[in-house]
């Protein structure tokens, strides 16, 4: 009888939108009383572009693309194609980058034209000695309250500009947290951007709390906290970060136009580019379990 009710659960699974990997975590399913939401690329659709850009004084609006895009260019994170693409577009071909570095979870640096560039986090400039004029400390935060994406550039230890980036919340997110919560789950938003970031965007799609700045190698203890502390977690990402994490969660849902590594360390995938299937995969392995019981 086992079989068969899984059968039924991969066909109806597969309809639904959700292709299930591993069907002993439907198991795990049952038990699931927290939902984890990564935030770029899970709730929104992580793709980012430059919306606004401010400069320290006596700074021209094209040196910071310049310098920004440059380093930006030898990096793969989401947010240094939106601004590589910008800078490309505003200031023709970029000059080369050396010794470029990137550090995960807070920005990147090199060496741009023989000045040292730092791009990165409020967090990470603070980490560096950087200090961030108020003027622009001011961009920083009306931006974050807005749910931007603020990136701080500096140049041989003196802050050049910050730049905004926007990224769009998928449709399905607030109807999704919505049915989640009326199946009793809590739920919480995961990512390593700034935390007045993360509460606009949690505040927009109605998520119960958030816990922001994790380093991509953090969010795996993260999930093993929740665990610690007596709840049973699914955990939903997409990027490379969040592979641990997902390998982690008793539950781990990956999106399909997710990372491979995101997708090979969870349990479902949700083969939609649409939130709602979350609750419903939820729901799907509740149901399996009452049938074969
Ligand atoms: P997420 O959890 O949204 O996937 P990451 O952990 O990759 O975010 O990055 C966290 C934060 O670090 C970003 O919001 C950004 O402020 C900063 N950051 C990371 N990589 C870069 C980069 N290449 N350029 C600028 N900022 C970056
Ligand atoms: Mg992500």
């Amino acid at each position: 009888a086992i079989p068969t009710a899984l059968q039924v659960a991969s066909g109806t699974g597969a309809r639904l939108g959700v292709f299930i990997k591993s069907h002993q975590a439907m198991e795990s399913a049952r038990t699931v009383d927290t939902v984890v939401l990564d935030k770029t690329g899970t709730l929104t659709h992580g793709r980012m572009s430059v919306v606004d850009l401010t400069t320290a004084e006596g700074v021209r609006p094209d040196d910071v693309l310049r310098y920004v895009g440059a380093v930006e260019n030898a990096s793969e994170h989401a947010i240094a194609a939106a601004i590589a693409d910008r800078a490309r577009a505003e200031c023709g071909e970029l000059p080369p980058v050396d010794a470029f570095t990137a550090l995960a979870g807070l920005g990147a640096r090199g060496t741009v034209e023989d000045r040292r560039i730092l791009v990165g986090s409020a967090r990470l400039l603070d980490r560096e000695g950087v200090t961030v004029p108020p003027p622009l400390d001011r961009a920083r935060a009306g931006w974050e309250s807005e749910g931007r994406t603020v990136v701080l550039a500096a140049a041989d230890g003196a802050v050049l500009g910050a730049l905004a980036l926007a990224d769009t919340i998928k449709p399905s997110a607030a109807d999704a947290v919505a049915r989640l919560h009326a199946m009793g789950l809590r739920t919480l938003l995961l990512t390593g951007d700034n935390a007045a970031t993360a509460h606009a965007v949690a505040a927009r799609v109605g998520i119960d709390d958030v816990i922001a700045e994790v380093l991509p190698a953090d969010k795996a203890a993260v999930i093993t906290r929740l665990q610690a502390d007596g709840h049973r977690v699914a955990m939903v990402g997409d990027g490379i970060n969040d592979a641990p994490a997902l390998a982690r969660a008793d539950l781990g849902l990956a999106v399909v136009e997710g990372t491979d590594v995101a997708m090979a360390a969870a349990d479902l995938i949700l083969i939609r580019d649409d939130l709602d299937v979350v609750p419903t995969a939820i729901t799907l392995a509740r149901g399996t379990l009452a049938t074969i019981r």
